[in-house]
């Protein structure tokens, strides 16, 4: 599931691919996709300019020129945005929406020769996505389709009238080791239960990013929240950071059993720096890591490396 890093990656993405661009049509062909408002609700959108594109915790937000509501896009499990050429025939029936773009006149990223992230066909890898692959024109001046293609339909489009409905994201400055030790309170859950929260607290942190942030910081993800002092907190939202953002750099994690794609349909490229989460064994000590539900999540940490009642 896209956790921070990786939303991180398809809403930069696609704020070079749309910034500056009309949106010409916002076409929905899933109910489920449009799930919180009558689908009608997003035609409002429609004729607006795309001002900018940011992420707050998992949620993708679209913001529009003149407009004070904005357009939230959550891939949830299986959600993919993907930048292709106007009018390209969807190679499957799990494109639920598609946004069509127009032309941007004189995008400044554009003037500036800055579309680092624009692929070459050279450096593009085989992608979990059958049919044709988008190139340059996800970032050339002409007109461009995104599509939200989402196999399990756990995603959503909704309209936001308030911003990201979920706690200040990951990198936020309100989000503090303070705020973790008042939120944590004297609650017997998991730690991992605390850091998935994506209401309560802080917002952006997955699984992945939770297994990681807390095999840095030396703390067993079972371990009760309430029992985690406030320095600890320090290591692990420091953690959490840190992951982030060397995943992020890297285009993000792609498990073996899920899609996780950029806008261009490139697989993440972090998964092999991954410590504990899906491994058998511990990248840093060679130990055997364990398993264990937490608040309904699976965790998984290493015994050697991380303790689950010593205070450290
Ligand atoms: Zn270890």
């Amino acid at each position: 599931m896209p956790e921070a890093a990786e939303v991180a990656v398809a809403a930069g993405q696609l704020d070079l691919v749309a910034a500056g661009r009309p949106l010409l049509r916002l076409d929905v062909t899933h109910p489920r996709t449009t799930r919180a408002q009558p689908a009608d609700d997003l035609q409002r959108f429609v004729g607006r300019r795309v001002d900018g594109v940011r992420r707050h915790g998992k949620w993708i937000v679209v913001t529009f020129d003149g407009s004070d509501e904005e357009l939230g896009v959550h891939l949830r499990m299986s959600g993919q945005l993907l930048a292709v050429p106007p009018g390209t025939e969807p190679p499957d029936r799990h494109v639920h929406a598609v946004l069509a773009l127009g032309p941007r006149p004189d995008h400044p990223v554009l003037a500036s020769g800055t579309v680092a992230d624009a692929p070459d066909p050279e450096t593009r890898t085989a992608v979990p996505v059958p049919g044709p692959q988008a190139g340059a024109a996800g970032v050339g001046p002409g007109p461009v389709d995104v599509w939200f293609r989402d196999p399990r339909t756990f995603g959503e489009i909704r309209r936001l009238t308030d911003g990201a409905p979920v706690a200040p994201d990951l990198f936020d400055g309100r989000v503090t080791a303070d705020v973790l030790h008042d939120a944590a309170g004297r609650r017997r859950v998991g730690v991992k239960a605390v850091l998935l929260d994506q209401l309560r607290s802080v917002s952006g942190i997955g699984s992945y990013l939770a297994d990681e942030a807390l095999h840095r910081a030396g703390i067993s993800p079972v371990r009760p929240a309430g029992s985690v002092d406030r320095a600890a907190w320090e290591r692990i939202l420091d953690s959490a950071r840190a992951v982030a953002t060397e995943s992020a750099a890297a285009g993000g994690v792609t498990l073996p059993d899920e899609g996780w794609v950029d806008l261009w349909g490139r697989p993440g490229r972090h998964g092999p720096a991954l410590r504990v989460h899906g491994r058998d064994t511990c990248a840093a000590c060679d130990a055997l890591t364990r398993r264990a539900v937490v608040g309904g999540r699976s965790a998984r940490w290493c015994p050697r490396c991380q303790r689950a009642n010593r205070r450290r």
